[in-house]
């Protein structure tokens, strides 16, 4: 959910310099680029980015899929494939299960999260080496 920036947030933002990374980092101009953006907009925003890792997503007769399920990372560019792949996933996980549908949508739970779990991760691991 997008925020408006608060003045001790702004002010963070312009005392924030690239001596913690490597100058020569993407990490470092990405923090130079922003530290000098931000004060010049008008009404700047914040997104807050989380990492969401459930431990389920099946309730019942009643299953998380998409961003209900994870959120994951922006840098990704995964998200919509993923929730594309929930969707499918558990339409072939109920046709396998044929009657049994709580075999179906449990099958459905261990295969989302072990692949949510990856794509989250590596959205972390994408973050951490550019911050490096
Ligand atoms: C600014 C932005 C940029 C993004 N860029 C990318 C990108 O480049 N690549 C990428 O892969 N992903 C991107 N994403 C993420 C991507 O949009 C989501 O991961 C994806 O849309 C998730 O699909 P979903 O079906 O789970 O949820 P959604 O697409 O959010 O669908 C949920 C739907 O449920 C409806 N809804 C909510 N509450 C109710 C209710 N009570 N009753 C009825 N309907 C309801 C909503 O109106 C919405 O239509 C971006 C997201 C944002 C916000």
């Amino acid at each position: 959910m997008g925020a408006s920036i608060t003045p001790r947030c702004r002010s963070a933002v312009r005392r924030t310099r690239p001596s913690a990374t490597s100058a020569t980092s993407p990490g470092a101009k990405c923090t130079t680029w922003l530290a000098a953006l931000v004060p010049q907009r008008p009404r700047p925003f914040l997104q807050t980015i989380v990492d969401v890792v459930p431990t389920r997503t099946v309730f019942g007769r009643v299953c998380l899929l998409g961003d209900a399920a994870f959120v994951v990372r922006p840098h990704t560019a995964g998200a919509t494939a993923k929730a594309a792949r929930d969707a499918t996933t558990l339409a072939r996980a109920l046709k396998r299960a044929g009657r049994n549908v709580d075999a179906g949508l449990s099958g459905f739970q261990k295969m989302q999260i072990e692949f949510g779990r990856g794509l989250v991760d590596y959205g972390v691991a994408l973050g951490r080496r550019w911050a490096a």
